[in-house]
């Protein structure tokens, strides 16, 4: 089963000073819900390092926006796969923005893709359509160019390392989200395509969201089968969005569970949820504000077994920690393991045809 993975991308935001104490912010706030979502930061290149260490030994991992795809030489201003190697645990590839204002092509995203998943990082492999494309009709086309072409060559071994966030171009930064339904079609079809080169283990690939994720849409989002979580741009750079909103609904299933706890009773969803149950005579209120962190709590609830993924959250690169002092290889073993009597959540049928939707919020 997939578990849901909620990417921040900062972009060219933040000093490092308020890059890391943002950080530090969102250790506090989103380390113990670890056990249902799985939460990256993916921080500007110049305070990665910083905030690698910031995080170390707690869930909330660590990505970068980009990186070359050789491992050393003369290319100036560049950061390669194998610096980050060790430390740093999720590597994003292909933004729209990288795509566009720095003309990179799939030929070189391949290469990316390739050198990332040989270092070991878990790789978010950005496609979308843009407006033009969109418009006329072509989202199918593109989409099938940039994941063949991205993947190609890759090996099953590696496979399950990779996430593919669908961003429509048109939706990023713009406030004008895809539908639902739409996201999840295109979703589908990307689930389909990433059948062929991968087999079986397409269905255990996350496919996340991008693309004006808000409080108010994210729940709409992410209740969707095929999506398995968001990259969320403009969100992620405001705590009452991002980190509080999380937080506070990740603590809470629903309005009945918050009554429930507040009265002291650690409900068997909390439990089941890995939840901590926690004190709070405003809970209920404050579950009722926060839209995101509903989506993400609906996510967990309302997809069974989603909570859990056949390997740790933080194993991997993460649980490695190759390289590091001993002192700081303590990754937690706390996580759920693997349940190998779930049962596969029949929504995961792949649908014949994608059946684009017409239109955006
Ligand atoms: C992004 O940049 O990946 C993104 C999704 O941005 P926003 O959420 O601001 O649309």
């Amino acid at each position: 089963m997939r578990k849901p993975l909620i990417a921040g991308n900062w972009k060219m935001h933040f000093t490092v000073p308020e890059g890391l104490e943002y950080a530090l912010q969102l250790r506090r706030d989103l380390e113990p819900y670890s056990a249902v979502v799985d939460a990256v930061i993916l921080p500007p290149a110049v305070m990665l390092w910083e905030i690698a260490n910031a995080l170390r030994g707690c869930a909330i991992e660590v990505g970068a926006q980009n990186a070359g795809w050789e491992d050393q030489g003369p290319f100036t201003g560049e950061i390669s796969p194998k610096m980050l190697a060790g430390w740093c645990h999720y590597l994003l590839i292909g933004h729209s923005e990288r795509r566009q204002l720095f003309n990179e092509t799939d030929e070189e995203l391949n290469r990316k893709l390739h050198a990332g998943l040989r270092h070991r990082l878990k790789v978010i492999l950005a496609v979308g359509e843009t407006l033009e494309e969109y418009e006329a009709g072509r989202t199918a086309e593109v989409i099938t160019r940039q994941l063949n072409a991205a993947v190609y060559g890759v090996e099953l071994r590696q496979a399950t390392e990779l996430s593919v966030a669908y961003e429509p171009v048109w939706a990023i930064g713009t406030g004008k989200a895809a539908t639902p339904q739409y996201a999840n079609e295109t979703m589908g079809l990307i689930r389909r395509l990433l059948e062929s080169p991968f087999g079986a283990l397409a269905s255990e690939i996350r496919i996340l969201y991008g693309g004006s994720v808000t409080p108010a849409n994210a729940r709409s989002l992410m209740e969707q089968p095929e999506i398995d979580g968001g990259l969320v741009g403009g969100a992620s750079l405001k705590a009452a969005d991002f980190t509080g909103s999380s937080r506070r609904r990740l603590r809470c299933c629903s309005r009945r569970e918050c009554e429930r706890t507040r009265a002291g009773t650690r409900s068997r969803d909390h439990r089941r949820l890995g939840l901590p149950s926690g004190a709070g005579g405003q809970r209920d209120r404050r579950c009722q504000e926060t839209e995101l962190g509903r989506a993400l709590g609906a996510m967990a609830a309302h997809h069974p077994g989603r909570g859990r993924r056949a390997r740790r959250s933080t194993g991997g690169s993460a649980g490695e920690l190759r390289g590091w002092p001993p002192q700081y290889r303590r990754r937690a073993d706390r996580l759920p393991g693997p349940d190998p009597d779930q049962p596969r959540d029949s929504r995961r049928k792949l649908q014949a045809e994608p059946g684009f939707a017409a239109g955006h919020d």
